[in-house]
């Protein structure tokens, strides 16, 4: 298992649970399950492939979790909005850039908070929420860097990491998985498929 420093940070919870659910696996199904070693495919030359050739050297290890860098897209690294590292960076906050009126979200902008989609949909509606107030003089809005992500484990019980990730460190703790966090997250899924896809579920 790698940590590294342009990986997600889940903070240390997520690395407990994912030791606790590695255990559980091996009490459950035993200690013989062949372990893959991913290898980039050959031939490709990107930021991504080249750092994960790196690891080669980690194969002794009985379980690696490789998270490749997360890059820009070069046409927002070509835009004259992107600053450091190539990402844009609003106010982590309001969502503005350094450009009057223009606002960016989601995954083209720098980290924290992690590039995940929960944090994308509540930057968004803050952006759109400060659109809003600026063309017609309503409230406007902050993002406060909390969030959190679904996590599956083994036997219908669920979880979710959650935090603070504007805290340096992030503030994040991981529920006791249970059947009330498998619901939870059936329900966000629902929830996203009906509002964002007009997909209904039976
Ligand atoms: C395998 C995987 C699993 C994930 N799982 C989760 C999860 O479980 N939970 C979670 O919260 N997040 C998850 N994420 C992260 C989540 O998908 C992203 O954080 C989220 O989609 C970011 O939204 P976005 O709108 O900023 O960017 P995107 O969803 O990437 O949207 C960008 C859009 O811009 C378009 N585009 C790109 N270049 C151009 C161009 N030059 N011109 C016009 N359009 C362009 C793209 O086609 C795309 O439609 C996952 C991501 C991956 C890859």
């Amino acid at each position: 298992m790698m940590r590294n420093s342009s990986s997600p940070n889940f903070g240390d919870p997520f690395f407990h649970a994912l030791r606790r659910c590695r255990s559980e696996q091996h009490t459950s199904r035993g200690r013989k399950r062949k372990i893959r070693i991913f290898e980039p495919s050959r031939g490709s030359d990107t930021p991504q492939t080249r750092a994960l050739k790196n690891f080669r050297f980690l194969w002794r290890y009985t379980l690696l979790l490789a998270v490749p860098q997360a890059v820009p897209s070069q046409v927002v690294a070509d835009s004259p909005l992107a600053g450091e590292g190539s990402w844009v960076q609003p106010d982590r906050e309001t969502l503005l850039t350094r450009l009057e009126r223009v606002y960016a979200a989601g995954d083209c902008t720098a980290s924290p908070p992690p590039k995940a989609g929960i944090f994308a949909e509540a930057e968004t509606g803050v952006a759109a929420r400060n659109i809003a107030a600026e063309i017609d003089g309503g409230p406007s809005d902050r993002f406060d860097g909390t969030g959190y992500c679904f996590l599956e484990f083994p036997g219908q019980r669920g979880s979710a990491l959650e935090g603070q990730f504007f805290a340096q460190p992030p503030e994040v703790r991981l529920a006791e998985p249970d059947s009330g966090g498998t619901s939870r997250n059936q329900a966000f899924e629902t929830e996203r498929l009906r509002d964002w896809l007009d997909v209904g579920l039976s």
